[in-house]
């Protein structure tokens, strides 16, 4: 199947490292204009919209903090003024936060990751359901994590904030399912980042990540990406209220592997 996404007008999220990189360029390959989203990166905001306009793609990068609702919808307003509108969103910014039990965490920490990481997709959820609903067509995918099912010591915000997510993206795909707009989630398992560089560049952390996958291996940033552009296209078009797990059979629990 080809999977073609002209005409078709995107923004993502942190959009300019990591998984929403990947998925940027991999969006602009089917076709689509994409808006490269990010907040303290504008050199590698640039970078991805200069490959994508290199390979006769077009883009264009926007700076929001998505926990800010003003600045998400001027944002908005942008895309409003240069495309005419969205047709996709994917909710993709993402801070895992600093790693402390819960009573030793301090405040602004924990509510800064819940800030950016559900408030933020919530924010522009609802600048493009502004949008989606009375032209009737558009998809929402936000990046969960296989954190919305398994509990993570330390990153309590964290967990909590891609199981909010998970609940909200069924929430908002029933309501918004009668406009003919979908909504879901895509939940990747350990995938090479800068968010989870400390892990995996420590052969140690490395060893002890690699028992939790049966594919025995970490993800690549395509790999996500392909996921995306399947999910966001017509070839998902009967998959909305539900999160799509790929993360290398992680979340079967691999320690069950031999007995227990
Ligand atoms: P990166 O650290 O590479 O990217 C994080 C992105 O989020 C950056 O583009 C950053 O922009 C952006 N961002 C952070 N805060 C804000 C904000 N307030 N407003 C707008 N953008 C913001 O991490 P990943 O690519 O690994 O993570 C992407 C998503 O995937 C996250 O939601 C993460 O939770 C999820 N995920 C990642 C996994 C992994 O193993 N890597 C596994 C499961 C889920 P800037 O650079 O400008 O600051």
């Amino acid at each position: 199947m080809n999977i073609r996404l002209d005409k078709q007008r995107a923004l993502v999220t942190g959009g300019n490292s990591g998984i929403g990189a990947a998925i940027a360029l991999a969006l602009a390959e089917a076709g689509a204009k994409v808006g490269v989203n990010y907040v303290s990166h504008p050199d590698l905001a640039q970078d991805i919209v200069n490959r994508i306009q290199a390979a006769h793609g077009e883009a264009r990068s926007f700076r929001a903090d998505v926990s800010q609702p003003d600045a998400v919808a001027d944002m908005f307003a942008s895309l409003d003024e240069v495309w005419g509108g969205i047709d996709i969103l994917v909710n993709n910014a993402g801070i895992d936060g600093r790693r402390a039990l819960a009573w030793e965490a301090a405040f602004p920490d924990w509510k800064r990751v819940i800030e950016v990481n559900l408030l933020g997709a919530f924010n522009c959820a609802q600048q493009a359901l502004k949008r989606m609903a009375p032209q009737k067509s558009g998809v929402i995918l936000s990046i969960t994590s296989v954190h919305e099912i398994i509990a993570w010591s330390g990153y309590s915000a964290y967990t909590a904030s891609k199981a909010g997510l998970s609940m909200m993206t069924r929430t908002l795909a029933q309501e918004a399912a009668p406009y003919g707009v979908r909504v879901l989630a895509l939940a990747p398992g350990a995938i090479k980042t800068p968010i989870n560089q400390a892990v995996w560049s420590d052969p140690q952390g490395l060893k002890d990540l690699l028992t939790k996958i049966p594919l025995n291996r970490i993800g690549t940033t395509e790999e996500i990406a392909r996921m995306a552009v399947v999910l966001v296209s017509d070839a998902a078009s009967y998959v909305t209220g539900r999160t799509i797990f790929a993360d290398g059979g992680m979340t079967d629990y691999p320690g069950f592997a031999h007995g227990g």
